[in-house]
């Protein structure tokens, strides 16, 4: 379905994302693989496409967080390995063999899952051990007096048959945070994850063909962790103080249009709940950017939104589809003149700020009714509207 756009859409640029992706390739260096990260629809970056580039590019894993994710790219011509990251029903196991999906596995009731499953169907499941090494998710805990049962229980999973172990890994907890102490997690979760792998493949007497742990902070900042693949999601998309450090540019911009300009008298009430009076003659725009495309509530008058001629104060309740911003200071902006939310000329890094989140949930926030449209070499190849038509 083709959107007519005349109200609320993100623009992808993809000659960005290929931009961010060949700085990491040479941040990284020839020797180690990529992995991108494309769970969650690729952040909201529509996850067919996002993969589709890189596929193109010769990126050499994608990774998501569920099997439906995953059969999104098996059935859009996805060739590239993929991992899912989360856990998967036992009865979805002869459906990953046969798309040649991997799985992450995470403790040893469900390394036994999988194996009888994968033995049942005659077949053999792809798997990537995750190592709990102090992020306290997933993964076979391993720290402290954990260490044996741990190693030990990796073992087993490894000589099970039906299952094919490619590779081991774990996640950090805070890879991304520049004090000290983080620095010392950060350590040391590395040194545990080493340690772990080594004595597995001691005792088991096979190596893994892939050992990974860098996410975007780590890819950034800690090139000792890179191994044999880095697995960034966030820096392929340009997000973050990372991102900045290496030169990566957002991907995203999510804009607007004023649908209607009204002026309103001195003490005059706007939106749900009263929350702001006019002070003045005011002159208020309405945009058709509420909380159900993604905004969000807690954000109500707290923010401002780039017009062409400079940031116009948000103000009132932040309605379901539809928001109120102040233009009396700008007088140029008019009926169906664009609105930047957030992207090339406003940092979603600091609307995340604003709300007190991270730019991780503005940019998964983006709804469904809220259609992307792809740029590449400068003109659109494909606008997509994810309704049911
Ligand atoms: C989401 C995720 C990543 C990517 O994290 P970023 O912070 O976006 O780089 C990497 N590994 C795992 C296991 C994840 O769940």
């Amino acid at each position: 379905m083709e959107s007519t756009l005349r109200r609320t859409w993100a623009e992808i640029d993809l000659d960005a994302l290929a931009r961010n992706y060949e700085k990491l390739r040479r941040h990284i260096g020839a020797q180690v693989k990529f992995l991108g990260v494309v769970k969650a629809d690729a952040y909201g970056h529509g996850a067919v496409q996002v993969s589709r580039l890189l596929q193109q590019l010769q990126c050499d894993y994608l990774a998501v967080s569920s099997m439906d994710e995953a059969m999104e790219l098996r059935q859009n011509g996805i060739t590239l390995p993929v991992l899912i990251l989360g856990h998967t029903p036992r009865e979805q196991v002869a459906l990953m063999i046969k798309h040649h999906i991997a799985q992450a596995v995470t403790c040893r009731a469900k390394a036994l899952e999988y194996s009888e499953e994968a033995v049942r169907c005659g077949g053999e499941l792809t798997v990537h051990i995750k190592v709990d090494t102090g992020m306290s998710r997933l993964g076979y805990l391993c720290a402290g007096r954990h260490f044996q049962t741990g190693v030990d229980g990796i073992c087993d999973a490894c000589r099970l048959p039906g299952l094919k172990a490619e590779g081991i890994f774990t996640h950090f907890a805070v890879a991304d945070e520049e004090d000290d102490e983080s620095a010392a997690y950060t350590r040391a979760q590395f040194d545990l994850f080493r340690c772990v792998y080594e004595t597995v493949e001691q005792q088991w007497g096979q190596t893994f063909a892939l050992h990974h742990c860098a996410n975007s902070g780590a890819t950034a900042d800690w090139p000792e962790t890179h191994l044999d693949m880095v697995r960034p999601g966030l820096l392929l998309y340009g997000y973050g103080t990372q991102a900045k450090k290496l030169g990566l540019e957002g991907v995203m911009t999510l804009k607007t249009t004023v649908s209607t300009v009204k002026v309103y008298d001195e003490g005059t009430d706007v939106s749900y709940g009263r929350l702001y009076t006019t002070p003045k003659t005011t002159r208020m725009g309405v945009l058709p950017y509420g909380y159900a495309d993604g905004f969000m509530r807690s954000l109500s008058g707290k923010c401002s939104l780039m017009t062409d001629f400079g940031a116009a104060p948000q103000r009132g309740r932040i309605c379901m589809d539809m928001c109120m911003v102040d233009l009396t200071d700008l007088p140029q902006v008019d009926v169906g003149d664009e609105v930047e939310i957030f992207g090339k000329r406003a940092a979603v890094e600091e609307l995340a700020t604003l709300a007190g989140t991270i730019p991780y949930e503005l940019t998964c926030a983006v709804s469904k009714r809220v259609p992307r449209v792809y740029l590449q070499n400068g003109r659109e190849i494909e606008r997509e509207l994810l309704l049911r038509f």
